[in-house]
């Protein structure tokens, strides 16, 4: 027999956007479960950047001053080094926000941090290792989730279930909601290469023919992410790890006295891209947010962002109502309403990008500098609109959900 619990919400998946709408939820007094299905929050396809719209909605909701003496890197000036040349490509420093930089720190640093707040609020659970693996139903209406736990299976009956659990959602699947799918030409290998004190300071990547070469400050090492053309990864391994070392150091000569740590496959690690949208985000008792609604590639740098701009816009709009009780379809929609456009647009901002910066349609010239980055080189002013973009997106949210009495 199933162990069985109720709530208010409950919430699939601690990432950005569950974590942060778990927090607002709790902080207006909803009672609330998150349920993630790992041990902790260690996993190394996530993204590293809290973006200044984030850290004005820390600053709103009085966290930033403790949030700012977590561990990080402040990068208020993005630069690409493209076929060899240093182009700044974004200028946070004029943004009309409080901290005019992103913020690099581990997303585990990050989720741990507004999972540890949102344990003040007693109405906040955060269940860890529970993995949603159905939904339940009363005809239409979608009435909880299943869940395998360590102690055996769960299921918790709530007034609002939130898909929060990412690109691979069993949510969206289980409801039914049908998805458009945008064809992504490329995938990423994600690998790990020391760091020394006099590399060069963190750029946002290496372009070179066509080929990205991404790598993130992370202290003592460099998260490498390396942009594949989608379904190379057998062919690259054919060609051995020689090659790809060699490949590496043609982007980035200073790591070719450690470039042999990767001296086994198994610390490559195939990340396959996606872009992808509901067409709805909701049904009767549930609502997707996050990738979950809108898988996001990382051309940009801007799921999380977005991701956590949904999880305010789903406070904002809803808490007021749950906390006294359910909320209606009509209610559910007018998130999808608030943050379908500013979707829309990012995602074909990341379509634009993979066709022609990252797979090179712009140019295959090796000494060449493709005229939008000419530009950038050339007008300082217009490297305030990649930091807009970037920084703060498109509609960005602030926290007006009401506080718990
Ligand atoms: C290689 C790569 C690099 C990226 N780099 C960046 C970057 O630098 N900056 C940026 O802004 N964006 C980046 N992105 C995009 C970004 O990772 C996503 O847009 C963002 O993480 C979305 O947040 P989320 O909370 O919706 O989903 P996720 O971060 O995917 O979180 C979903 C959570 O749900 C959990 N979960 C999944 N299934 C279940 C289940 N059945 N039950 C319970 N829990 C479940 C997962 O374990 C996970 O913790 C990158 C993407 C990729 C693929």
């Amino acid at each position: 027999m199933a162990e069985k619990l109720q709530t208010r919400c409950v919430i699939a998946g601690g990432g950005p956007a569950g974590i942060m709408a778990g927090y607002l939820l709790a902080r207006a007094g909803v009672p609330v479960i998150v349920l993630e299905k790992h041990a902790d929050f260690f996993r190394d396809f996530r993204g590293d950047t809290i973006h200044p719209s984030t850290l004005e909605l820390m600053y709103e909701l009085g966290l930033l001053e403790e949030f700012l003496k977590q561990p990080h890197q402040e990068v208020r000036e993005l630069r690409a080094v493209i076929n060899g040349q240093t182009v700044p490509i974004g200028d946070f420093t004029k943004l009309p926000t409080r901290c005019k930089f992103i913020a690099f720190m581990p997303q585990w640093d990050f989720l741990s941090f507004l999972s540890t707040h949102a344990k003040e609020f007693p109405s906040f659970q955060l269940l860890m290792q529970h993995e949603v693996v159905d939904l339940t139903f009363d005809q239409q209406r979608v009435t909880g989730v299943r869940a395998k736990t360590p102690r055996g299976e769960l299921e918790i009956r709530a007034d609002l279930i939130i898909g929060a659990d990412g690109r691979h959602s069993i949510i969206q699947a289980r409801a039914g909601l049908e998805r458009q799918e945008f064809g992504v030409p490329i995938d990423v290998l994600w690998t790990q290469i020391s760091k020394k004190q006099d590399d060069p300071q963190q750029a946002l990547g290496f372009f070179q023919a066509g080929k990205l070469l991404v790598l993130l400050d992370r202290g003592d090492y460099w998260q490498c992410g390396f942009v594949i053309p989608k379904g190379d990864f057998d062919e690259i391994k054919k060609r051995g790890l020689r090659q790809f070392q060699n490949d590496i150091v043609s982007f980035a000569g200073f790591l070719r006295d450690r470039v042999a740590e990767l001296d086994d496959w198994s610390k490559i690690k195939l990340l396959t891209v996606q872009i992808n949208r509901l067409r709805d985000w909701c049904r009767d008792g549930l609502l997707c947010i996050g990738d979950s609604a809108h898988a996001m590639s990382p051309a940009g740098g801007v799921g999380i962002n977005l991701a956590i701009q949904d999880a305010v816009a789903t406070a904002n709009l809803l808490a007021g109502k749950l906390r006294t009780g359910p909320v209606s379809v009509d209610d559910l929609r007018k998130v999808q309403a608030r943050r379908e456009w500013p979707t829309q647009l990012i995602q074909a901002m990341q379509v634009f990008i993979h066709r022609r910066v990252v797979t090179g349609q712009t140019s295959h010239r090796k000494d060449s500098l493709p005229l939008v980055f000419r530009l950038l080189k050339w007008f300082p002013v217009l490297r305030q609109i990649p930091a807009r973009f970037i920084g703060i997106g498109p509609r960005p949210e602030h926290f007006h959900s009401p506080s718990a009495e």
